[in-house]
């Protein structure tokens, strides 16, 4: 079953977040690390990667909601080495804002390139995300490009990203149903319920708002 997502707004600072009640599961990638793609073959709607690949909507935070309760968030991919300085450095701000800030972020999903591994920006991103409860969903991209017997390694390279790392292939599926089950179970008051009580337990108490 395909996730059915919404366009709903696309936010270039963050007073421009939508105020909603929803967990949003947000996925983040280096660019060309097959973002659009797996976007697209996890969402019933194509116009959800045309989305993410929209000339100006790729220096953006796009929302899609998902049902009543659930969204995606496709953050901006980082690492362009043809993108002016600057221009990265404030897209570099604007996600680091989001990961930091966001109450509603309830799981940040990692891309990283199955054949590449995890470097610098991934691993602090991950962290970022778990010093505040929030689960890393590690994905190893375009595993149609390994040799099977690469799989274990790779998986736990990737492992100290996060718990369970998946290995997807936006070209041939591999992967793509266990990371819709993974989103899907974001839905839902409890995990919002256990999501506040793992910031209280962790000591950081009072999330702060956008
Ligand atoms: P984005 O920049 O992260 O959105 O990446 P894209 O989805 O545009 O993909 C970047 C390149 O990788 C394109 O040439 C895609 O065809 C290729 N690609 C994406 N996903 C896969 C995959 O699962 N397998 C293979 N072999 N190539 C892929």
């Amino acid at each position: 079953m395909k996730l059915n997502a919404t366009f709903v707004t696309s936010a270039f600072a963050p007073d421009g977040f939508p105020k909603w009640a929803r967990i949003e599961v947000a996925i983040a990638g280096r660019s060309n690390v097959g973002k659009s793609s797996l976007i697209n073959s996890l969402a019933a709607a194509k116009g959800l990667a045309r989305t993410s690949k929209t000339p100006g909507r790729t220096r953006s935070l796009n929302f899609f909601s998902i049902g009543e309760r659930l969204a995606i968030v496709d953050l901006p991919g980082f690492g362009y080495a043809r993108m002016p300085h600057a221009m990265a450095a404030g897209l570099a701000v604007l996600i680091d804002d989001y990961l930091t800030l966001r109450a509603d972020l309830g799981a940040l999903v990692i891309l990283v390139d199955a054949r590449r591994g995890a470097e610098r920006e991934e691993i602090a991103m991950a962290q970022a995300a778990r010093d505040r409860g929030v689960e890393v969903i590690p994905i190893g991209t375009k595993c149609d490009k390994l040799r099977r017997s690469d799989y274990a390694r790779v998986l736990a390279s990737l492992a100290p990203l996060g718990r369970d790392p998946i290995l997807c292939s936006a070209l041939k599926g591999d992967g793509i149903e266990e990371l819709r089950r993974r989103i899907m179970t974001f839905t839902g008051q409890s995990h919002r319920r256990a999501l506040e009580a793992g910031a209280v337990a962790a000591g950081t108490g009072r999330r702060m708002e956008h």
